[in-house]
């Protein structure tokens, strides 16, 4: 009887212990993924310029080193001046026909298709131009030539002489056969206006295969925002003010979006009191002139890339006109007086800072 009322006690005790030890368990449970969640962040160079991934998720340290791998391995194959690269080859190749990795392809589709939707603003073939007026890409990592300060604008016959090159139209691919030439003769490309976004995009798309919904990636202003913020509000992203470095002029609110500036602070001359910087427009082989910056949020780093320079190219006007045609598309626009506009999908998205 006595054994039998401790056996039953001591089953008791064994219930309870084992009762408390499943719920330990189940609360161990959703603890257990989030230990496996970690926030990770890394610096370097890529593509020319300061690239900064940070994402939070499964294994994220690992995801990240990933992401800059990646970003290294894509870099030299779209600058024009690494000698092996596939743009340098194809601008080598006289118009012969060129096998070209698949994100070359792939990021030239998309070029192209910029281009028309742009009205030929946006023209990756602008290479003959950017190098006569000397605003040559510079790439520590590659075998880029020394940069050339503009000093002047050049001579008048050189410019027209450059511009019957500049036309994307004259790209042709071959998309069977993967294959690209380039028909003008003395056409050349220059991916400096995309080639930041789409390593945006494919950074962002990196993550995301790996389930990792939450991170920043940004390559030299060039920003892809994954998700949203820890406490699920979207994330604010700083435009830089235009003529006060070190400062920022608004802040948009994103998530899931690219993010893109052209400046005409970047990289820029001056001449007996005129600014030339160093986007170009394609009609009139000159700088275009009227903005300060334009900056474009786009569901994807390459459209938000081109677009943010096909609209510098076109104005205000125009370019706000363009962006405001496009769905999932928006922009802020300052113009070289500082004032700024932005367009209609933005107005609750956005924050003049410091506020009016
Ligand atoms: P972004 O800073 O993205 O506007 O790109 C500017 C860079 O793209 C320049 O440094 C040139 O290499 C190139 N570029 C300049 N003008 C154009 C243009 N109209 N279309 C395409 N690329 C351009
Ligand atoms: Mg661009």
């Amino acid at each position: 009887m006595r054994k039998g009322r401790q056996l039953g006690r001591w089953a008791v005790v064994i219930a309870v212990a084992l009762a408390v030890a499943a719920g330990w368990a189940l609360r161990r449970g959703p603890e257990a993924v989030e230990s496996a969640s970690s926030r990770a962040e890394s610096l370097g160079f890529s593509m020319g310029t300061v690239v900064r991934v940070s994402a939070q998720g499964n294994r994220a340290e690992e995801q990240v080193a990933k992401v800059m791998a990646e970003l290294d391995r894509l870099t030299p194959l779209f600058d024009r001046f690494r000698p092996y690269g596939d743009i340098a080859a194809l601008n080598a190749a006289g118009g012969d026909w060129v096998v070209v990795t698949p994100e070359v392809l792939e990021l030239l589709e998309e070029a192209l298709r910029l281009a028309e939707l742009s009205g030929g603003a946006f023209d990756p073939t602008i290479a003959p131009l950017v190098d006569l007026w000397g605003f040559v890409e510079v790439d520590e990592g590659g075998s880029s030539p020394t940069p050339i300060a503009g000093v002047e604008p050049p001579d008048p016959v050189e410019l027209a002489e450059a511009l019957t090159a500049v036309d994307y139209r004259g790209v042709e691919i071959d998309r069977e056969a993967g294959r690209v030439r380039l028909v003008i003769p003395g056409q050349a490309l220059d991916l400096g206006a995309v080639a930041k976004g789409y390593g945006a995009d494919r950074a962002a798309a990196l993550l995301r295969q790996h389930s990792i919904m939450r991170g920043l990636i940004d390559l030299g202003g060039d920003v892809y925002a994954l998700g949203a913020r820890p406490d699920g509000s979207p994330w604010r992203l700083g435009i830089r003010h235009p003529r006060e470095p070190g400062k920022i002029i608004g802040i948009v609110h994103v998530s899931d979006a690219a993010v893109a500036t052209s400046g005409d602070y970047e990289r820029y001359f001056e001449h007996e009191g005129v600014r030339y910087s160093h986007i170009l427009d394609p009609k009139t082989g000159w700088p275009a002139q009227g903005l300060a910056s334009v900056t474009v949020v786009a569901p994807s780093g390459v459209w938000a890339d081109a677009l943010s320079t096909a609209a510098f190219v076109l104005g205000k006007e125009e370019g706000m006109a363009l962006i405001e045609s496009l769905p999932g598309v928006d922009g802020v626009f300052i113009d070289d007086e500082l004032n700024v506009s932005v367009t209609s999908g933005l107005v609750d998205r956005f924050e003049r800072f410091p506020a009016e």
